[in-house]
Order: structure tokens, then sequence, then C-alpha cells
């Protein structure tokens, strides 16, 4: 198993990482324990002031942090400091709100008799990250159970090695510690081993569903709390009476921004007649404004994919979804050349329930796009997929686009935006695109002890 950074722009290798030895994941695991064991004893002030001085951190030194995202997976810079801004917003939520979160619930019973939950820590989570979001997606398991006393290993994705260890460095540079986070460079068996430690009482995937049906299954042979962070196929619907602009500007971003790369990219353009013809119009105008470059460079617009594997599993999707029927309404499937791991947008329709690759998640800037008649159509077609993850609906008539949504089978949905991750909200999915929540009040108490103290 190796850890290696290739610049996604040029095919560049930065750098590589050997793999974990027993001994390391050893000494991470009991290093955690004894976090766990100490912060039982601590106040959460104290955890909060710690997790505030890893927020000034990613604050002082942003520029540093970014570029690790651009060189390890391509993503642009002005989006990689955005990044790093949104990873320090999620430190502050849980800075601000963590310990409210956590205060003990009354409950009446049956005659007057009282009852009051409990939130306390449980031991270690593992949590097993992807390359699309290398730092905020880490802080939203972190700085939860950071606050609640839950130790965090971290199995970071294996083409972001710079970016998990500079996550370590920041905790340590914040005066964190030892055994609050920990990065292991671990194997896939590592990662099972840890699973079935008695030290560890958790794990948190966020990554394919693929990745999901094997953490979740080795969790569940060991009795594990889990929460899994799954792909989606988003559904971006755009009403009669929508406001274009708005809806186009959603849309256009909500595929297109981190190189398509998201898990609530609007993958699905399900456009009701009345309004799709100047919708088509617009959009392809707005996509041919995007211009691929060289990450670093703040004019580009359109960053590679992360890595040649993802541009080549692209690319052969793209193949099957056009063999099977779909065709390209603008811009050129042919693949890109050359050492950068680019991929040209692409707008598609007439994608058919019986295509093979319709409900896969096509993960880069390719956006589908469905004539939809009437509200009806739109639920059954927004409803058709194994996946429920978010989406968005556009619509100047807010009671019925609310309506639409509640009729909606995902785990969020936004109305009139695209939908984004917020720390003060729930974020996550349902059917395949997982179960569990992340950010927000719910998102502290995914792997707490709620205990019932009756009378
Ligand atoms: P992935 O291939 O599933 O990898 C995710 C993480 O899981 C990586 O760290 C990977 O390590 C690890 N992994 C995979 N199989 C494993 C196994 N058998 N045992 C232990 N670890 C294993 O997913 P990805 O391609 O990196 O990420 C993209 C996916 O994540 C998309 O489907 C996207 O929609 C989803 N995502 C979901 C959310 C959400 O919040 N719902 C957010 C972001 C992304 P290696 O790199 O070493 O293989």
């Amino acid at each position: 198993m190796s850890y290696r950074v290739v610049n996604p722009y040029n095919g560049e290798l930065i750098k590589e990482f050997p793999a974990a030895t027993d001994e390391e994941v050893e000494q991470a695991l009991t290093d955690a324990n004894n976090f766990y064991k100490q912060a039982k004893k601590q106040p959460i002030e104290q955890r909060a002031e710690q997790l505030a001085a890893l927020a000034d951190e990613f604050t002082k030194r942003a520029d540093y942090y970014a570029n690790f995202l651009t060189a390890n997976m391509g993503k642009l810079i002005s989006e990689a400091r955005g990044e790093v801004k949104k990873t320090v917003a999620f430190a502050r939520y849980y800075v601000e709100n963590g310990a409210a979160a956590l205060v003990d619930q009354d409950y009446t019973a049956m005659a007057g008799r009282k009852a009051h939950l409990e939130f306390s820590s449980i031991g270690a989570v593992v949590a097993v990250e992807p390359w699309n979001f290398p730092y905020t997606q880490v802080m939203r398991v972190f700085a939860p159970n950071f606050i609640l006393g839950n130790p965090v290993i971290l199995k970071h994705a294996s083409i972001v090695p710079e970016c998990a260890q500079a996550f370590d460095d920041a905790c340590k540079a914040a005066g964190l510690p030892t055994g609050a986070f920990k990065n292991i460079f671990a194997t896939y068996d590592q990662v099972n081993q840890m699973i079935g430690d008695p030290r560890v009482q958790g794990v948190a995937l966020t990554g394919s569903e693929k990745a999901g049906e094997l953490i979740a299954a080795e969790a569940g042979r060991n009795l594990k709390k889990s929460t899994m962070e799954l792909g989606g196929t988003d559904v971006c619907i755009v009403l009669n009476d929508a406001d274009l602009k708005k809806a186009v500007a959603g849309a256009v971003s909500g595929r297109l921004r981190n190189a398509g790369q998201a898990c609530t990219s609007a993958k699905r353009y399900l456009v009701q007649s009345g309004i799709y013809d100047e919708f088509l119009t617009a959009i392809k105008k707005e996509f041919a404004k995007y211009q691929s470059g060289d990450p670093l460079n703040e004019k580009t617009t359109l960053a590679p994919l992360s890595s040649k594997s993802a541009q080549q599993n692209l690319q052969k999707q793209v193949k099957a979804v056009l063999d099977g029927g779909a065709k390209v309404l603008w811009g050129d499937p042919t693949a890109v050349e050359g050492p950068g791991a680019f991929f040209k947008p692409l707008i598609i329709s007439g994608m058919t329930y019986d295509n093979p690759m319709y409900d896969h998640e096509l993960f880069g800037p390719v956006a589908q796009l469905y004539k939809v008649d009437d509200e009806k159509g739109i639920v059954e077609l927004a409803n058709h997929s194994n996946y429920g993850l978010g989406g968005a609906i556009y619509s100047e008539d807010l009671d019925k686009a609310h309506k639409l949504a509640s009729k909606i089978e995902t785990g969020q949905i936004a109305v009139n935006q695209p939908l984004s991750s917020l720390p003060e909200l729930p974020f996550g999915g349902i059917k395949k695109s997982g179960y569990g929540r992340e950010l927000s009040n719910l998102g502290i108490r995914e792997f707490a002890n709620i205990k019932t103290v009756l009378g």
C-alpha cells in the first residue's frame, strides 16, 4: 500500500510516504486510549480552548495549508483557500456550541418520575476520509469528537498524504494533547484491525458506496457504531416559475465547483418543459466560460480531476453513458491527452432508466439534463435512485418548493440555492448515500454514549 502525492496538473511525483508499521498503529491506539481516559477528568472548556487554537493555526497559515490541497488533489487555489476557511468555521462552531449540545436533557417519565439524558465519550473513533475535501472532511469528524472527549485516528485517502500530515502537524502546532488526533498511513488490513480493537468504539467513513459496504460490514461484525457519508446523484430541479438567473448560477456552480467532485454536486438537472430551452441556452453559455489550466493560477476556473485514474474512470463511464444511448448536448467527450488529469465539461441528455450508467455517480464535470412536464414526473425521476444525499429546487413559489422538497427522498435539500455544508446544519443522506449525520448538534452526538438516567 503506498501513499503518494502526484500533482494532478502535471503528473509529477511530489512525495511518497511509507505505510504505517503495526507498532505505529499500536502506539496510536495506546495514545488515543490515554487521551480518552484523561479527557474524562477534564472540563470541556479546556478542549474548546485547544480547538480554538487549532482554528487559529489554520487561520494564521491559511496559504501554507491551502497549497497542499492544490498540490495533492488539484483543487483551484481559490477553492483551496475557501476550504481552509471552512475548516476553521467547522472548528469554531464546535468551540462555541459543542458544550451546549452536550448538556443533560431532561425528560418527564410517567407519573411525575424524572429522567434525564447524559452525553459522554465512548472511546476512539477511526475516521476514513476521502480526497475531495481533505481538511473539511477531517474536521467534521475531529472537532465534535474532540469536544466530546473521543480521540480520532485518521486513515486518509492514499493520494492526499501531505494534507493528512499537515492536519496532524497543525494539531501539534496548536498544542493539542497527545492522542487526541493521529494520522496513520494505514493499510486496509490495519483499518480493520483498528475497528476490531476494543479501544476503538466507532468508525466514520466518508467515501464511495463500495468502501461503505466493506467498512460498515467490518463495523457490524465487531458491533461498533458507524456513520457512512457516501455518494449521491443529487438533483437540481428547475420549475417553470424559477428565477432563471439564480437557477443557472446555482446549477452550474453546483456542478462544476471542485471540478465536479463533490458528493452533493448538482448531478442531474430536472427542468420543467416551460423553462427548458431558456435554461439549456443559458447553461451552455456558462459552461463555455470555464477555463481549465494550472490550479495555482488565479485565472483558472476549472481544475484538473484529482488523479489520472479518476480521469480514466470518468472517461470510461462517459463512454458507457453514450454507448447506452445518451447524447452530448454540449462539450467534447474525447479524452484529454497528456500528463494532467483534465476532463472537458459535458452536458448530456437522453439518460434512460435502462442506461447502464443510470444511477451511477459521475464524479466530475458532467451534467445530465432531463426535460420533465409536471411535478409528478419530477418526483418519480428524482426518487428513481438508490441514492438519497441532497438536492436543490428552484422556484419563486416558496410554498410550492417546500411542498416538493418534502417529497424528495434525500437527507437534505436546498431551495433557490445550491446545497452546501454549513456547520450549524445536519449533513448526511439516506438509502445508499449512507446513514448518520455530521455537523450541528446532531453530529456531536453520533459517537456519544446517550445515557438515560431514571430518577
Ligand atoms: P473511496 O475510494 O471510497 O475512498 C474513501 C476512503 O476510503 C479513502 O481513504 C480510501 O483509502 C478508503 N478506503 C476505501 N476502501 C477501503 C477499505 N476496504 N478499507 C479501508 N479503507 C478503505 O472514495 P473516494 O473516491 O476517495 O471519494 C469519493 C466518494 O466519496 C464519492 O462517492 C463521494 O460522493 C463521496 N463523498 C461523500 C461525502 C458525504 O459527505 N456524503 C463527502 C465527500 C465525498 P484509499 O485512498 O487508500 O483507497
